[in-house]
């Protein structure tokens, strides 16, 4: 496996002083290449997760493993892209995308290379540029992805990346991290409390539930890479999960005329 999550428990300390239990012994296993969603209502320790995984924090108790590696700090193998993007306004598009490269000694021209390289993939070159004030939501979230993989990570970790983004560029975000984390043959866990955006997103849903955050169950999607929100095999998916979080897909409404 690559990513190991062994007995991991994070507590916090409340304001009176006694303990909150944000993670109860979790164990999970990612391989390589895998795209796992972890999906949960709000406060069911996603988050929490996420970031320990990517070294932020460390676990109360347990441990996780990256490569074999013990996770202690955060580092350019594995990087996290958040909800808010995280640009630097006063850089340009391009300069925002070699802001990793600038840490890894890599010359001038290689880090102009590598970041029109990304720019393309995103499909943002004619806007390399521009300032990000001068870019949509979804375009800023394109350059954070641009930035992230131009240090070519092994490991995506991204926190409600779209949560931000109307409902149209959202569906557009999906369809582009898919054929991204395809072509770049990248490990993506993905948080996300939108059951659609994970069953279309993953290979894997862990699905947690929280006080205390714990894991409540693993649905494997589907083995194939096609991917149709309309197709049996989503709609089946779908239901498992809203089944496993105890919801009724469709409730009745009474309409008052
Ligand atoms: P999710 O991402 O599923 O919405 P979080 O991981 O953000 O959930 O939070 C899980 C629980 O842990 C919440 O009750 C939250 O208030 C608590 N929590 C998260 N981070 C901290 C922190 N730094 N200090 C205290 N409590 C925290």
């Amino acid at each position: 496996m690559f990513i190991s999550i062994s007995n991991v428990s994070k507590n916090y300390k409340n304001n009176d002083g006694t303990w909150f239990k944000s993670l109860d012994d979790i164990n999970f296993a990612i391989e390589k290449g895998e795209f796992v969603c972890f999906l949960g209502p709000s406060g069911c320790g996603k988050s929490t997760l996420l970031n320990l995984m990517a070294g932020f924090d460390k676990p109360s108790s347990g441990e996780i493993k990256i490569n074999n590696q013990i996770v202690s700090e955060p580092s350019l193998d594995y990087v996290t892209i958040f909800q808010n993007y995280g640009l630097l306004p006063w850089r340009t598009v391009k300069k925002n995308v070699e802001l990793g490269l600038e840490s890894k000694s890599i010359n001038q021209a290689e880090r102009s290379r590598i970041a029109d390289e990304y720019l393309e993939l995103v499909g943002l070159s004619d806007f390399s540029k521009c300032h990000p004030y001068q870019l949509s939501g979804g375009m800023q979230q394109r350059v954070a992805i641009a930035r992230a993989l131009a240090v070519n990570p092994e490991v995506l970790f991204m926190d409600e990346p779209f949560g931000a983004l109307d409902a149209i560029t959202r569906i557009k975000m999906q369809n582009d991290i898919l054929e991204i984390a395809r072509k770049t043959k990248k490990t993506v866990a993905f948080v996300t409390h939108d059951i659609e955006e994970a069953v279309y997103l993953a290979d894997r849903i862990v699905v947690m539930t929280s006080n205390p955050g714990k894991i409540k169950s693993v649905v494997q999607v589907r083995q194939t890479s096609v991917r149709d929100r309309t197709s049996p095999d989503f709609l089946a998916a779908r239901d498992k999960v809203f089944a496993i979080l105890d919801m009724k897909i469709t409730e009745e409404v009474e309409y008052i005329i």
